[in-house]
Parts: C-alpha cells; sequence; structure tokens
C-alpha cells in the first residue's frame, strides 16, 4: 500500500492533509490548522510530523498532536473516500497538495516525469484507480490512471494536474466540498462548501455543470466518463421534483444571458437559481459566485443603489467562502458591498456596456477552477466567479 494511504489509515496524517493541533503544552498552538509536510527520516524515527501555518511557520509536531481533517478509508462499495474526522465549517480547507504529475489535455501522460518520481509516489499514483481497466481484467495504465483523475489545472485548461490525496475524493450530485487550483501557490486544495459533522463523507463533483442535469442524464454521463453508477443520496432518492428544478436551473442559466436589456427580469431569474441551487445542494460558493456577479452587473444596468449594494454583499460572501477573505475579487466585492459603484448613464450603457462594466469588472480576477471536470474535458476551469455577462461583452 501506498505511503500516502498507508499513513492516513494509520496515526501519521497525510503528507498535503490539513491537521489542528491539540494537546500541546503551547497552549496557542492548539486549535491553529496547517498543511502536513510529511516526515523526513528523523521525524519518522521520533513518531514527528512537518506542519505549515498559515503564517508561514513550520514546525515539527508529535503525530499525536497533529489531527488529519480528513481520513482516507476503503468504504464498502466505493473504493476509498475522505471522512470528516472533526467538524468542519463552510469553507474549511481540508487538503492542499502539489499535483504529482503535470500534464496536457489530449495527449499521453509524461512518462519521464513519472519516472524522475520517488518510488513511493510512483506506487502511490498506481494505486489510484483506473476506470478504464477495473471492469476488466486489464491492468492498471499511466494513461488510465490519469484519464480517471486529473483534473484541470484552473483556467488553464488545456492543462491537467494528477493530485494523490485530491483523486481520493468520491463524487457526489450534491457535493459538500469542491475542488480548487491555485495557481499562486501551484497547489490543488478541497475546500468543504457547507458545514461537515465527524463521520460524514466528503464528495466533490466530478463533472461540473452536468451536475445540474436530470438523474439519468448524470448516471449516463458518470458511466461514460468514470464507470460507475452513482448512488449519492440524491440519485437513490430519484425524486421527479429535483429533475424538474435541475433542468430548470439549467434553463434559467441560459436565460440569463439575454437580461441586458432587461435587467429587472435577470435580477429574478438570479434570485431564482440561488433558490434552487439551495434547495437541491449543489450551492457551492463558486457556483453561487458565478449567479451573484451576474446579479450585480445587472443590478448596476438596473441602478438601483440598494440592490447593487445587496448583490455585491451576496457576491462577497461567495468569495469569501470559495477564495478565502484576502482574495482579489473578495476584496474588491467587499469594497462594492460598502461603497456601491454605478454606471454613468443607464442609457448610455446600450452603446458602451463592455466599457462602462469594465470599470467595476467583475472578471479581471484570476483565481482557480471554478467547475471541474474531472476528465479536464469540456470545462473553461472559469476564474474568479466570471459573470456570464461579461463574457457576453
Ligand atoms: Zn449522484
Amino acid at each position: 500500500m501506498p505511503a500516502a494511504i498507508d499513513a492516513a489509515l494509520g496515526t501519521v496524517p497525510p503528507e498535503g492533509c490539513i491537521v489542528q493541533l491539540q494537546g500541546l503544552s503551547r497552549e496557542e498552538l492548539n486549535g491553529l490548522r496547517g498543511v502536513c509536510l510529511g516526515q523526513s527520516r528523523e521525524q519518522e524515527a521520533k513518531q514527528r510530523v512537518g506542519v505549515r501555518l498559515d503564517d508561514g511557520r513550520e514546525l515539527s509536531i508529535a503525530c499525536a498532536n497533529a489531527a488529519s481533517l480528513v481520513s482516507f478509508e476503503d468504504l464498502p462499495g466505493k473504493g476509498i473516500g475522505g471522512i470528516a474526522r472533526l467538524p468542519l465549517g463552510p469553507g474549511a480547507l481540508v487538503v492542499r497538495e502539489p499535483p504529482a504529475l503535470l500534464g496536457r489535455l489530449g495527449t499521453q501522460p509524461d512518462k519521464k516525469q513519472f519516472r524522475s518520481l520517488p518510488p513511493a509516489k510512483q506506487r502511490a499514483v498506481f494505486d489510484l484507480c483506473d476506470a478504464y481497466a477495473e471492469s476488466g481484467a486489464e491492468e492498471k495504465t499511466l494513461e488510465g490512471i490519469v484519464a480517471t483523475n486529473g483534473l484541470p489545472r484552473g483556467s488553464r485548461a488545456e492543462e491537467t494536474v494528477l493530485c494523490l490525496l485530491a483523486s481520493r475524493f468520491n463524487h457526489s450530485c450534491a457535493p459538500n466540498a469542491e475542488y480548487l487550483w491555485v495557481e499562486d501557490r501551484k497547489m490543488e486544495e478541497v475546500r468543504t462548501v457547507r458545514a461537515v459533522a465527524p463521520g460524514e463523507e466528503i464528495c466533490v463533483n466530478y463533472f461540473g455543470d452536468a451536475v445540474q442535469l436530470p438523474r439519468s442524464a448524470r448516471q449516463a454521463q458518470l458511466r461514460e466518463g468514470f464507470r460507475f453508477d452513482c448512488r449519492c443520496p440524491v440519485c437513490i432518492a430519484a425524486d421527479p421534483n429535483s429533475d424538474h428544478r435541475r433542468e430548470k436551473l439549467s434553463k434559467l442559466g441560459q436565460e440569463i444571458l439575454s437580461c441586458r436589456d432587461t435587467p429587472e427580469r435577470g435580477l429574478r431569474i438570479a434570485e431564482e437559481m440561488l433558490e434552487i441551487l439551495q434547495q437541491e445542494s449543489i450551492s457551492a460558493p463558486r457556483t453561487v459566485a458565478q449567479v451573484c456577479n451576474d446579479g450585480f452587473e445587472l443590478s448596476l444596468l438596473n441602478g438601483d443603489k440598494s440592490d447593487i449594494q445587496y448583490w455585491a454583499h451576496m457576491s462577497y460572501e461567495a468569495h469569501r467562502l470559495g477564495w478565502g477573505e484576502s482574495h482579489e475579487m473578495t476584496r474588491r466585492m467587499r469594497h462594492y458591498s460598502q461603497h456601491p459603484p454605478s454606471l454613468a448613464s443607464r442609457s448610455d450603457s446600450k452603446a458602451k456596456p463592455a466599457s462602462a462594466i469594465a470599470a467595476v469588472s467583475t472578471t479581471e480576477a484570476t483565481a482557480g477552477t471554478k467547475d471541474v471536470d474531472r476528465n479536464g474535458a469540456g470545462q473553461d476551469g472559469l476564474a474568479g466567479g466570471d459573470s456570464h455577462l461579461a463574457s457576453l461583452d
């Protein structure tokens, strides 16, 4: 068994997993969280592990004092999945790891890159699922493993990353976590999108906006792309009302694109979209951020100051949960929610909407993946909660 998973099943937190410090005599450190850096040989002998805190400090901590937020366990009928070990709030970071391999969409994995990995990492790569081999008697291949587990490299959608821990999370059509590629750090992150209780499985969405499809279409895509039958709570419940709501969401997502000249109608659509996202438990902050950015731009076109303030605040909240307080878009939206901007003249907006909106644009920030297709195919990995509307300009 590869070291990363072996460690996860034992008491040593795996490299890249977020840990919470506890039981330390230096009281002020207890409760702080940081990224597990793994063990040097010396640390291994002493049952200690390296941890990098948010403020950049690197500590060597006894394993017993570094509680992993998530453990990777063999789940009946599902293979290995991630289970929350501590109560997690919305937006909690659970994994931050550098990719084991980088690649390009539609090309063969770089075998030289693979061979340059330490033997333990090579074994960990080959311990990942190969959806293209496991149904038959065929051997796993590097191609199959990368095709099954590769994630888009944020907004550089033509590039892919293969990550050892992030790949271990199972899919749900009502996910409680999401992927985020952070280009600045060159790291893949997994963050919760709502509160998660200890013992609950942490699941992500494998196929981006396709999660808005009705059940039969989702099942078909997951079978085709990932060779499994989804048995998430939504698929098991098979509620026709859920199918109707998701179909409606896709329709509204199209309709809102044509609302520049009827912003009031667009704002009602945005409200309805948020309600459905909530009802269907697919209100991941980065999906919500996109709707809120649409709402924000429509409210600018509509010109009602309290609306502008409301949508800026909604967008701020979504960005804060999805990307963190210090992200550029989070700060910008916080500023707009306190100092609502306005377009110079409504009558001008038709003539020069792009330039007018550019002054308060929501589209400049580039942060990472909004929607993720595990295959890395067909998704743009939109950045920073881009709005639909701005992309029409
Ligand atoms: Zn499902």
